[in-house]
């Protein structure tokens, strides 16, 4: 929690002390609601989420009266927590039974931390005793299997990976397939997040999606999601659901943006939970996504 809230140290300053400072004005006229609106927007929290987490602050401040500052916290708190949402399913499973591992796939388009994201997970994984198998079916990107497989080596997972500018379906079906074959128990497929045409990803990811299920089902296909892309994140994100049945988002790079409010925006968008965040480039820096901590980091 306390690195948490280093990290989100910048979030901290524009969005959560931010809508305390307004909120503690001894007037809260039509100007300041507003300036409490423009606020959430900036902090990417979107537009309905905004427009409801405002509707309630006001009308709880209306019914609260005369507000201390502790009150005021506590209500904002609250309020963010619901619109973060504290009852969905976080957990990312990888349940593998005696004949298949738990696969993952993980997807996103390029440079938003997806090998990263696959390599720190895998790390998570192993360091909770899970013997874990990387598929390296990102091919398209010369150098993102040669990354994947140093990541491997750094925390202790093979890494199948196939000639370079191959079927990325061929090395996710070998990636499980040695999965098996090693009875590991989970393995990992990162993919290529080349959003040429909508068509094309959908091939490619439909097809390592089948082929990969010839061995056993799925148990979560993970979005990656960079956080400092605002807005672009969010349509690119809406692609991907098209195309694939995504059970989460990874949240990326939420060390580098005040934006915080993004986890709720993107969570609306897709109907999905953010499950783990990016807070660092490092082998450490994946974390469980949790409410409370999140949104206690938000105001500090
Ligand atoms: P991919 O193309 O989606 O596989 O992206 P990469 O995994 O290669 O990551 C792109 C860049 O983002 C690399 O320089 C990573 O070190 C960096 N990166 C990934 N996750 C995070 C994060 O949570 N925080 C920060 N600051 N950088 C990250």
């Amino acid at each position: 929690l306390v690195r948490l809230r280093a990290r989100l140290a910048r979030s901290q300053n524009s969005l959560g002390k931010g809508l305390l400072t307004l909120l503690s004005r001894e007037h809260l006229d039509e100007d300041t609601w507003e300036e409490i609106e423009e606020t959430l927007l900036t902090a990417d929290v979107g537009v309905m989420p905004t427009q409801e987490l405002v509707e309630r602050l006001r009308e709880r401040v209306r019914v609260l009266g005369t507000r201390t500052p502790e009150e005021l916290r506590g209500l904002l708190r609250e309020e963010l927590l619901t619109l973060v949402g504290t009852d969905l399913d976080r957990t990312v499973h990888t349940e593998s039974d005696l004949d298949t591992p738990g696969i993952v796939m993980v997807v996103g388009v390029n440079g938003t931390g997806k090998t990263t994201t696959t390599g720190k997970l895998a790390r998570v994984l192993v360091a909770d005793g899970k013997s874990v198998v990387l598929g390296a079916a990102d091919t398209f990107r010369a150098a993102a299997a040669d990354q994947l497989q140093t990541w491997g080596e750094r925390v202790g997972a093979r890494t199948v990976r196939g000639p370079e500018a191959g079927d990325p379906a061929s090395v996710a079906y070998d990636a499980v397939k040695e999965g098996i074959a090693e009875g590991a128990d989970v393995v990992l497929i990162d993919t290529a997040g080349r959003l040429h045409t909508k068509t094309g990803l959908m091939d490619e990811l439909g097809k390592v999606k089948r082929v990969v299920e010839k061995h056993g089902p799925l148990d979560e296909i993970l979005l990656v999601l960079d956080a400092t892309t605002g807005q672009n994140g969010l349509v690119q994100a809406r692609v991907f659901a098209e195309v694939v049945d995504i059970t989460g988002i990874v949240l990326t790079k939420l060390d580098g943006t005040a934006k915080g409010g993004i986890v709720v925006a993107v969570q609306r968008e897709l109907g999905v939970p953010v499950k783990l965040i990016g807070l660092g480039e490092g082998p450490d820096d994946l974390a469980p996504f949790e409410p409370e901590a999140f949104v206690d980091a938000l105001i500090g």
